[in-house]
C-alpha cells in the first residue's frame, strides 16, 4: 500500500482549488480540510458580534474574544460534505456571502487569528493523509509536505467561476463586484507581513485557466502518486 502523506493546495481564491482537493481527498480516502472556511468562520463571528462598522474592523476586540470561538467541522449527510461549525452552529451556507469575503483578508492578516488557525491546522494533519488547501499551507502550515501545488488562473476566469456560484445560490452580485474581490483579496492576502501568499520553491505550478475540473484532477493525482512512491 501507498504510505500516506500530507498535500498542500494553495493558490489565489476561487481556483478551482477546493473543488480540486475535495475531489482528490475523496479518492485517496484522505481528510480534506477547507482551511479558507476557518478564516471565514472567524469573519462571520466578527460581523455577528458587531465588531465590524462601516467596514472596518475593531482588531484588538477580535483579539480579546478568540477564546470564544471554537470551530469545527461535521460531515453533512445530504452533500457527503463537510460542514463548517461556529460554536456548535452550521454556518457553512453564511460564510460564502461577499459580505463575508470582503471581509475575510482583513481579518487573515492578524497573527494573532493565524496562530489559533494554523495550531488547529497542523492538529488536524498530524497524522497525515490529508489535503488541505489554503494560502500558507505549503509555507507555513505544512512546509514539509511530501506534495505542494500552487493553483492560479487568470482574474477573469476566476471572477467568473465565483459568479455563476454566488448567482446559483440567488445572490444579488454583479461581476464587476465579484471581479473587485478577488483582485483586492489577491492583493491583500500576497503583501500581508505574515504568511504570505506565496508559491513554496518546491511547489508544482498548476494554472487552471483553460483546465476542465476533470483534467485538474487527473494531473493532481498523477502528482499525488509520484510522491507516494
Ligand atoms: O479559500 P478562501 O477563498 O475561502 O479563503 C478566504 C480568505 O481566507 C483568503 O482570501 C485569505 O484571506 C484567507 N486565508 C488565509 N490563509 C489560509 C486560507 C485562507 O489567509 N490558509
Amino acid at each position: 500500500m501507498d504510505r500516506k502523506i500530507t498535500i498542500a493546495i494553495d493558490g489565489h481564491s476561487s481556483t478551482g482549488k477546493s473543488t480540486a482537493a475535495k475531489q482528490l481527498a475523496q479518492e485517496l480516502q484522505y481528510i480534506y480540510v477547507d482551511t479558507g472556511a476557518m478564516y471565514r468562520a472567524v469573519s462571520y463571528f466578527a460581523l455577528s458580534e458587531n465588531l465590524v462598522h462601516n467596514e472596518r474592523l475593531d482588531s484588538q476586540k477580535l483579539i480579546d474574544r478568540l477564546d470564544d470561538i471554537t470551530i469545527t467541522f461535521k460531515r453533512n449527510e445530504e452533500t457527503d460534505r463537510a460542514d463548517v461549525y461556529l460554536n456548535g452552529q452550521n454556518i457553512e451556507q453564511q460564510i460564502r456571502t461577499l459580505e463575508v469575503s470582503n471581509i475575510v483578508s482583513h481579518i487573515a492578516i492578524i497573527s494573532e487569528v493565524r496562530a489559533k488557525l494554523v495550531a488547529q491546522q497542523q492538529a488536524m494533519g498530524r497524522d497525515k493523509g490529508v489535503v488541505m488547501d489554503g494560502r500558507d499551507i505549503g509555507t507555513v502550515v505544512f512546509p514539509d509536505a511530501a506534495l505542494k501545488v500552487f493553483m492560479t488562473a487568470t482574474p477573469e476566469v476566476r471572477a467568473q467561476r465565483r459568479y455563476v456560484e454566488l448567482k446559483q445560490r440567488g445572490d444579488e452580485v454583479t461581476l464587476d463586484e465579484v471581479l473587485h474581490n478577488v483582485l483586492e483579496r489577491d492583493r491583500i492576502d500576497s503583501t500581508r507581513e505574515d504568511s504570505p501568499l506565496i508559491q513554496a520553491d518546491d511547489a508544482k505550478l498548476l494554472d487552471t485557466s483553460t483546465m476542465t475540473r476533470e483534467e485538474q484532477f487527473e494531473l493532481l493525482l498523477e502528482w499525488a502518486k509520484e510522491a507516494m512512491e
